[in-house]
C-alpha cells in the first residue's frame, strides 16, 4: 500500500538518510525503531510531505508523490490518505474533543455540522470516551487526550496512519490505554506506520519492523526473527540498550 523508492533527506549538509527502500503491505502495522536522531520522525514527515524530501518517490495506494515537487491537487489526496498522529497529540486547547474531531471532519471532509458532530461522537466512543466528548484538553488525561488525537486521525477514514512515538509523552499507566486502544485497531486491519521505543508493542503487533540507524534502513524483518537474531551490529548494540 505504501511504497518508498530511493528516498533521501537532508537538513543543510546534515544527511538525515538517503535512499532508502521499504514497502508497507496494505492492513499490516510497521513498526520504525532505531537511535535518537536516526531520522525516524523525518521519515514519517517525508510521508506525509510535513517534510520535502531531497530524492525519491513515495507511492500511496497507487499514486505517486516524487520528491521535490508539489502539486496541490497531489497535496490534497496524500491529507486524505495519509493520518498523522503525533507524540504531543496537538490538539486545539480551546475546543471540546468533540470539536477537535469535528473540526478535521468539517475542514477536510467537508461535512455538515451536525454530521461532522455524529460522527465524532461515534469516533470518540470507539476510543473509550463517550463520556468525555464535552472536555477540553486540558481536562483530559494525557492518555485520554492521545485517544481524541487518534479518534481525530481515524475520524477521516485515512489509508494508512502515521504515528510518531504515540504514547512517549505518557506515564506508563496512561500508556497501556493508549497500547491497548492501538492493538485493537491492528487487527481491524487498518495500514499503521508507528515509530515507538515499545519493544513489546512491537513484538507483540508489528508484521515487520524496520530499523533506523547510521542513514539508512539497516534492517527490516518480522519482529520474531529481528529480535531473536539481529543481523546487523548496530541493531544488537540498538536492542542491548532499550530492551
Ligand atoms: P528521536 O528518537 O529523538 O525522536 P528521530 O529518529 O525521530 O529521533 P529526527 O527527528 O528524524 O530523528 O531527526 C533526524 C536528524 O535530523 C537529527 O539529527 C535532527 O537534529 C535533524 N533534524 C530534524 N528536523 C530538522 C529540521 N527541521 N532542521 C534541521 N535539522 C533537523
Ligand atoms: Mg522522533
Amino acid at each position: 500500500l505504501v511504497s518508498v523508492r530511493g528516498l533521501s533527506k537532508s537538513f543543510g549538509d546534515h544527511l538525515v538518510f538517503s535512499d532508502v527502500d521499504f514497502d508497507v503491505p496494505a492492513g499490516s502495522v510497521t513498526a520504525i525503531i532505531g537511535p535518537s536522531g536516526s531520522g525516524k520522525s523525518t521519515m514519517l514527515r517525508c510521508l506525509n510531505r510535513l517534510e520535502e524530501p531531497d530524492t525519491g518517490e513515495v507511492v500511496i495506494a497507487g499514486t505517486v508523490y516524487p520528491a521535490g515537487r508539489k502539486p496541490v491537487d497531489a497535496a490534497r489526496t496524500l491529507h486524505a490518505d495519509v493520518g498523522m498522529v503525533f507524540q504531543s497529540f496537538n490538539l486545539f486547547p480551546h475546543l471540546t474533543a468533540l470539536e477537535n474531531v469535528a473540526l478535521a471532519l468539517r475542514r477536510v471532509r467537508r461535512l455538515s455540522r451536525g454530521e461532522a458532530a455524529e460522527r465524532a461522537r461515534a469516533g470518540l466512543a470507539e476510543v473509550g470516551l463517550a463520556d468525555r466528548a464535552g472536555h477540553r484538553p486540558s481536562q483530559l488525561s494525557g492518555g485520554q487526550q492521545q485517544r481524541v488525537a487518534i479518534a481525530r486521525a481515524l475520524a477521516l477514514e485515512p489509508r494508512v496512519l502515521l504515528l510518531d512515538e504515540p504514547t512517549s509523552a505518557l506515564d506508563p499507566e496512561l500508556r497501556a490505554e493508549v497500547l491497548q486502544v492501538l492493538r485493537r485497531l491492528a487487527g481491524s486491519g487498518i495500514t499503521m506506520l508507528v515509530v515507538t521505543h515499545e519493544m513489546r508493542f512491537a513484538e507483540q503487533v508489528a508484521g515487520d519492523v524496520l530499523v533506523m540507524a547510521e542513514g539508512r534502513v539497516i534492517e527490516h524483518a518480522p519482529p520474531a526473527r529481528l529480535f531473536s537474531a539481529p543481523q546487523h551490529e548496530r541493531t544488537r548494540q540498538f536492542l542491548k540498550v532499550v530492551r
